[in-house]
């Protein structure tokens, strides 16, 4: 059974798509719920077994009801992929802490309480595999107008690697999935807020991608379906990117 955040639209919608495919069971959540249920009802007429949840992932209460209906719901909580976020790109000396903090609340903190909320039943059952999903940022290359968001996904690196040390012993696997460049609403926002034509925004960047092509949806649920798996049994305080290139 698998729990996964910000599954409206996107990369959330996508892993779920795949890991519904290969047979399990998937609670699509969503602070928008009309797009996380839209998504359920397609894969309930395949026939498969999907249940849509709001919680705003940022909110200790309803990330709580979200997680306890699940467990009583399905007896198990298997996987949890920490997926959504937002981006409030602003150049620096604009930056209020109201946009440092809606990046962090849902980015970070929203990855926190997720963990601390699944983390308890899967100790019980001695087994979880947790996917947080980050941003190749921290990596050396932040950009002008993140701080915030740069800052929050640097956290989800060492919120995972830190976590993966604890919840080990338990059987309990943590890693994290740094994508660049995926072809989302978010990015396409991200575009137009910045005044560039995505199709001159997309050429720029896929100059710059060592394969020479923008990332998919389908890229990053395939690494987040490997270490949602057995496949990756001995892996755990990872960081895979899914970005083309080094
Ligand atoms: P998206 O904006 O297309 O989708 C994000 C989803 O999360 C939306 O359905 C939104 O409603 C939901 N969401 C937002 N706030 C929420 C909250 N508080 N509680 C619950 N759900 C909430 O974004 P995407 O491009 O699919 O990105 C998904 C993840 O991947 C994000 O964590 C993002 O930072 C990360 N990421 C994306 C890219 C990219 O190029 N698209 C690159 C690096 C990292």
């Amino acid at each position: 059974m698998a729990l996964i955040t910000g599954a409206g639209r996107g990369i959330g919608k996508e892993i779920a798509w795949r890991f519904s495919g290969e047979g399990a069971r998937v609670v699509l959540n969503d602070v928008e719920i009309s797009l996380a249920e839209g998504v359920a009802e397609k894969l309930q007429e395949l026939e498969r077994k999907a249940l849509a949840i709001q919680a705003d992932v940022s909110n200790w209460a309803e990330v709580q009801r979200m997680v306890d209906r699940i467990w009583s719901e399905f007896g198990r909580i298997d996987i949890l992929v920490n997926n959504a976020g937002l981006r409030k790109d602003v150049l620096f000396p604009e930056m209020t802490a109201s946009d440092w903090d809606a990046v962090i609340s849902v980015q970070l903190k929203g990855s926190f309480q997720c963990a601390r909320a699944v983390i308890p039943f899967m100790m019980k059952q001695g087994y979880g595999k947790i996917v947080n999903i980050s941003s190749p940022i921290p990596a050396g290359l932040g950009k002008p107008g993140q701080v915030n968001y740069s800052s929050a996904c640097a956290g989800v690196e060492g919120f995972t690697k830190a976590l993966a040390w604890e919840v080990g012993p338990y059987n309990i696997n943590v890693n994290c999935i740094a994508p660049d460049f995926i072809d989302t609403e978010m990015t396409r926002n991200a575009a137009r807020r910045e005044g560039f034509y995505y199709e001159d925004l997309k050429r720029f960047v896929v100059a710059e991608i060592p394969l020479r092509r923008l990332g998919t949806t389908a890229d990053v649920a395939n690494g987040a379906l490997f270490l949602a798996t057995e496949e990756s049994s001995f892996v755990s305080g990872q960081v895979l990117y899914v970005r083309g290139g080094p």
